[in-house]
């Protein structure tokens, strides 16, 4: 079946070309779907009487979502690379030089490869549907536009727009692209095919004088080299905060752009081959390459067999940090939300956090100001238990004391109809203890959001020993319709992501008990990549929640993890992180510096020298050990949920691929070697998990040969 229909021209020469790539939900350009429309393009050239050619997408929220990634992930040297982006430039050339003016109907994502090919297009016509979405993401892959996007998009919209876009990634709606002058003309999507083609009409009427249509921005000014020198100087120091010297594409979307743009398209296309063609090969674009994969794979995961149940109407116990972010959440889905706390005062900040959330999205143009009344009046607060009866998902979000939570469940399950979904929110207490309080357990179970609530992505899902299927595949949908990455785990102390990073936050204030430096360890881990170093995490959390979980999970998991008595000190001196204004830093709005107070605390500590690779190993090596551990007592099947668990949840490098695959990277066999060196220089928490020593004998790797398809774990 074709992927392409092309329709001759009616009675006033208008022709159409339309996709709808069959047995898929998205179009996306696969090499088949560009050799098609190769030929197709050779069939419009010579058909006679075209004045006009529309290109559209056949399916519904869809223009085109970008080049097929697997493809990608198959090209095998630079040669294939050049060869597969001249190919692609090859096709776009054409359709750019049909002797008629060609225009792109975009009315829903419009990504990547999908761009590209309406760039090459002579005008763009772009809807007001909340779908239509226009964007080059290749950066997200470690590579770059290749197929004329990063030449025909600055020469359209200027090269500030133009940085913005490629090297963020991030798409633009159809406001945003008309204002810019990537669309030509906005049209409501409910009359797109009308108007589409009326404006077909009125560029046949000019006769091909473009500013009949719109006068299109000139952006001379941009392109002066002392201008352009400036542009691209600020564009990259912005970019490079975030990426911090990991992502080659950046400096070679910079470059690219710095050579190109003033001679000739030819020229410039033959350059962006090039420079795609090494970024294609890099282990950076290969590791991300990867992730995109994971994530399309937990995007379809359901979490079991059992039937969906809609959660609709949703309640929120507790209205603090968590409560009020779940609370907001809810809200922005759509969902009506009833908050409790146990007093007026606790609701109200609930309502504070959730409109602090809303109030960033209008900060970011994201939200207009009655679209935030709206969603915020679908909270409402009580301090009993009025309205709870009519939902059908309560999470509850209190204090983390096991004996507050089991007095509060047994009391909301009086309150709650008896299908209604009960989640608890808790870090690291287990689910099946807290369901031993009720009459009902099947319909408990865990759902872990990660603070902030708007910006982490992971969910985890935990089941309980009686937490039924049903309840388990329903929680899972509506994370995904909360648009987050659910993974679900078994139920254990810390579940799973607390487990890895709690051993990690201790190592490093076992680091300070040796008298290493707070700022050489926090600027360490973030050169390896992490967001934060552990110790701006922990004055974020607060050292005293922290510290809260150290001592829970020291009591399933001593010796190999005892606090760190540094830890405490601080919370004695009331130095508890950014709530109090100081911690190990001090806190001044965004601003942070060195606690003169925490360095007096940290005075009595001092030790032998130790090297930068050394912290860095001992840190992340204690993260991969316990990971190793959790694979071994099955607390997650699969090892690429793993690592997405740890990139979602706690910001572990994209760019590295994952914990797991950062292993593979280094080689199994030099981990074990190295924990074992430390395990006789630090001690016996650096003994080698069993799975570790066992795959270093085997010679095996966690994603190549050690687990089996799909990455299931399984010895
Ligand atoms: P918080 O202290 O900010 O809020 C707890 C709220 O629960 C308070 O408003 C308190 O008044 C209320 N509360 C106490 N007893 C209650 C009762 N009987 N009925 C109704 N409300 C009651 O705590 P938080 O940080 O929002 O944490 C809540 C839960 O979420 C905990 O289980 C915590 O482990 C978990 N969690 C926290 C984070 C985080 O970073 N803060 C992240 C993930 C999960």
């Amino acid at each position: 079946m074709s992927a392409w229909t092309f329709i001759p021209p009616d009675t006033n020469g208008i022709a159409f070309l339309e996709l709808d790539v069959p047995d898929a939900k998205v179009n996306v350009l696969s090499a088949s779907v560009m050799l098609e429309l190769d030929a197709l393009l050779d069939d419009a050239l010579s058909a006679k009487k075209i004045k006009a050619l529309i290109v559209s997408s056949r399916k519904r929220g869809v223009f085109i979502a970008g080049a097929d990634v697997a493809e990608i992930g198959t090209i095998c040297s630079e040669t294939d690379g050049h060869l597969k982006s001249q190919e692609g430039q090859a096709v776009f050339r054409k359709l750019e030089k049909m002797p008629y003016p060609t225009v792109a109907v975009i009315d829903g994502a419009c990504l990547g490869g999908g761009l590209e090919l309406a760039l090459a297009c002579t005008f763009r016509v772009v809807t007001d549907s909340p779908k239509t979405k226009l964007g080059l993401p290749e950066v997200n892959l470690g590579i770059l536009p290749g197929w004329g996007g990063t030449q025909r998009l600055p020469r359209l919209v200027g090269l500030v727009q133009a940085l913005t876009m490629i090297l963020s990634g991030r798409p633009v709606n159809g406001s945003k692209a008309e204002r810019i002058g990537l669309a030509d003309k906005r049209v409501p999507h409910e009359f797109v095919a009308e108007q589409a083609y009326e404006f077909a009409e009125q560029i046949i009427a000019a006769k091909g004088r473009r500013a009949v249509i719109r006068q299109r921005k000139c952006h001379r000014l941009e392109s002066l080299p002392p201008m352009k020198q400036f542009i691209l100087k600020k564009a990259g120091e912005k970019a490079e905060r975030k990426a911090r010297g990991h992502y080659p594409a950046i400096p070679a979307i910079l470059n690219l752009l710095k050579e190109t743009g003033r001679g000739s398209l030819v020229q410039g296309l033959e350059k962006e081959a090039a420079a795609f063609s090494r970024l294609v090969m890099t282990p950076e674009c290969r590791n991300l390459i990867g992730l995109f994969h994971i994530d399309q794979q937990i995007k379809k995961e359901r979490g079991g067999t059992a039937e969906v149940r809609k959660l609709e109407r949703t309640a929120v116990l507790g209205a603090g940090v968590m409560g009020g972010g779940i609370a907001w959440l809810f809200s922005r889905h759509g969902r009506p939300v009833r908050m409790k706390d146990i007093s007026w005062e606790a609701v109200g900040r609930g309502f504070a956090e959730a409109a602090d959330y809303y109030g960033q999205l209008v900060k970011l143009r994201k939200m207009k100001a009655p679209a935030v009344s709206m969603a915020m009046h679908r909270i409402s607060g009580t301090v009993d238990y009025t309205g709870f009866r009519a939902a059908d998902l309560v999470v509850e979000a209190v204090v983390e004391k096991m004996e507050v939570k089991k007095g509060v469940l047994s009391e909301l399950e009086t309150k709650v109809r008896d299908d209604a979904v009960i989640c608890s929110n808790t870090s690291a207490l287990s689910i099946t203890e807290m369901a031993s309080v009720l009459k009902h357990p099947e319909r408990f179970a865990g759902m872990h959001f990660f603070n902030p609530v708007n910006r982490m992505p992971l969910v985890e899902v935990i089941a309980g020993g009686q937490t039924s299927e049903e309840t388990v595949v329903s929680v899972v949908a509506l994370a995904h319709e909360l648009q987050k990455t659910p993974v679900v785990v078994k139920d254990s102390p810390g579940f799973l992501v607390n487990r890895i990073l709690i051993p990690y936050l201790n190592e490093a204030g076992l680091l300070l008990q040796e008298g290493v430096d707070v700022q050489r360890i926090d600027r360490l881990v973030e050169g390896f990549g992490m967001p934060m170093g552990p110790f701006v995490l922990a004055d974020e959390t607060g050292i005293d929640v922290g510290y809260k979980v150290i001592r829970e999970l020291e009591q399933a998991f001593a010796p190999r993890l005892e606090a760190a008595p540094v830890l405490q000190k601080f919370i004695d001196a009331g130095l508890l992180g950014r709530k109090a204004g100081k911690g190990f830093y001090l806190h001044k709005g965004r601003q942070r510096e060195i606690n003169p107070e925490a360095a007096k605390l940290l005075e009595e500590y001092s030790g032998a020298e130790i090297s930068d690779e050394e912290i860095v190993e001992r840190l992340i090596l204690t993260m991969l050990n316990e990971a190793a551990m959790c694979l071994e007592e099955h607390v997650i099947e699969r090892v690429d949920y793993l690592d997405m668990a740890l990139i979602c949840g706690i910001g572990f490098p994209p760019f590295r691929g994952g914990l797991l695959r950062y292993a593979d990277a280094l080689g199994i066999e030099r981990v074990e070697r190295a924990l074992e060196r430390m395990r006789e220089e630090y001690g016996e928490r650096f003994k080698p998990a069993a799975l570790l020593q066992e795959m270093a004998r085997k010679g095996r790797t966690f994603y190549e040969n050690g687990f089996g398809k799909g990455g299931r774990h399984g010895r």
